[in-house]
């Protein structure tokens, strides 16, 4: 996976508006960007996760997709973090998000 930096994942205004018209992801249903367990990482959710982040990989926008979910997660707590977006986790975009405040 990509190790972005700041500087890589960009801002929310250096890309085009309509960007998600270009999302890998409109041919899928929503709910795989959602994996939901109850029971902790059980098989079901990491394999709906590993399937998602597999085809934000090859998405064409990912890098404008990355930057827009930091920009509105920006104040929020790690819990608060829902969804796959950029190929990253709820966790994973905190991590980068603290990592970026370091810099
Ligand atoms: S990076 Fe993933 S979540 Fe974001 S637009 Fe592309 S396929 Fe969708």
């Amino acid at each position: 996976m990509t190790a972005w930096t700041r500087s890589s994942y960009g801002t929310t205004t250096e890309f085009a508006p309509n960007w998600r018209e270009r999302a890998a992801c409109l041919a899928y249903e929503p709910e795989l960007w959602f994996p939901i367990s109850e029971e902790g990482d059980t098989r079901r959710y990491v394999m709906q996760r590993a399937e998602a982040k597999a085809i934000c990989a090859g998405c064409p926008v990912r890098r404008p997709c990355l930057a827009e979910a930091l920009a509105f997660e920006a104040k929020a707590s790690k819990a608060h973090r829902h969804g796959i977006f950029g190929g990253y986790t709820g966790s994973e975009r905190a991590t980068l998000a603290g990592k970026a405040r370091k810099r």
